[in-house]
């Protein structure tokens, strides 16, 4: 059964879009099919594949506020074999607005997503750095939310924000689980310290693997492929690898050798 990740936190810049598109790499890595869907009207995951915004017509815009929408019409490929993608951009900003009183908002995503998930093993949602209308859709229409978490002060400030969007997001969605990603770790003290405050608090719901900060996600983005398929052997791209063997069920990774 096709299973439906968000990657959410409201703080920006902590590895949301850099997580959803090489975890999406790596899971296409080991076989599986792939959609990723930018929610972002930002669009950072987007231009990180290689696409510009302004020049898209269909985006996830139209699939989140068209009724009947064909998906197809926005889905476009990537560097990746094995991922697609539905672009957003700007457009998008108006749909946190318009989804204000609509019937039924926050089950858009996830009716949406119904005609789509036969068609993939795993779809991936790349939320906006907010806890707004999209962020609520995205959560509602997920089986697990993964919250990448920086590995600097603060950080379980904004993880206790956002388990309260997580909570409410039951309301709809009783089964939504939710796991942590430390990201950004260098070998600081400080660095140390966030990883411990954050393992003692959220225990088993923390990943094993934890992403390095390294300067090769930023030539990634420039490249418009994530480093995963760039550059498989680096460390940045080895720890996406190891995180898809922590989601993904055993018998499907047990064949691979790892790069
Ligand atoms: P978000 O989607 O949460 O706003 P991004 O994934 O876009 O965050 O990451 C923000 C910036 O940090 C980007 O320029 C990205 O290339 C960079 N980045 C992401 N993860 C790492 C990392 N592990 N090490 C170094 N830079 C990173
Ligand atoms: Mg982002």
């Amino acid at each position: 059964m096709t299973k439906v990740y968000s990657f959410s936190n409201q703080k920006g810049g902590v590895g949301k879009s850099t997580t959803t598109a090489n975890l999406g790499a790596s899971f296409a890595y080991f076989g599986q099919k792939v959609l990723l869907i930018d929610l972002d009207p930002q669009a950072g995951l987007t231009q990180s594949l290689g696409y510009d915004p302004n020049s898209l017509v269909n985006t996830s815009y139209n699939l989140l506020m068209e009724k009947d929408y064909d998906y197809k019409n926005a889905l476009v490929q990537t560097a990746v074999s094995g991922v697609e993608l539905i672009p957003s951009n700007l457009d998008l900003a108006a749909a946190e607005k318009e989804l204000i009183g609509a019937v039924q908002w926050d089950k858009k995503l996830y009716n949406a997503l119904k005609k789509i998930k036969d068609n993939y093993d795993y779809i991936f949602l790349d939320c906006p750095p907010s806890l707004g209308l999209l962020t609520m859709c995205s959560l509602v229409a997920s089986d697990t939310v993964i919250v990448p978490v920086q590995c600097e002060a603060l950080a379980m400030k904004a993880i206790n924000q956002l388990y309260k969007t997580v909570v409410e997001a039951r309301e709809g969605n009783p089964d939504l689980s939710a796991r942590f990603l430390l990201t950004m770790f260098t070998h600081t003290q400080h660095s140390k310290e966030i990883v411990d405050i954050v393992r003692n608090e959220l225990k088993d719901e923390v990943f094993f693997e934890v992403i390095p900060r390294t300067v090769s996600f930023a030539d990634s983005v420039n490249a418009g492929e994530p480093l995963v398929t760039l550059d498989p052997k680096s460390k940045g791209a080895q720890a996406y690898l190891s995180l898809a063997t922590e989601l993904l069920p055993k018998e499907i990774t047990k064949n691979f050798q790892t790069v």
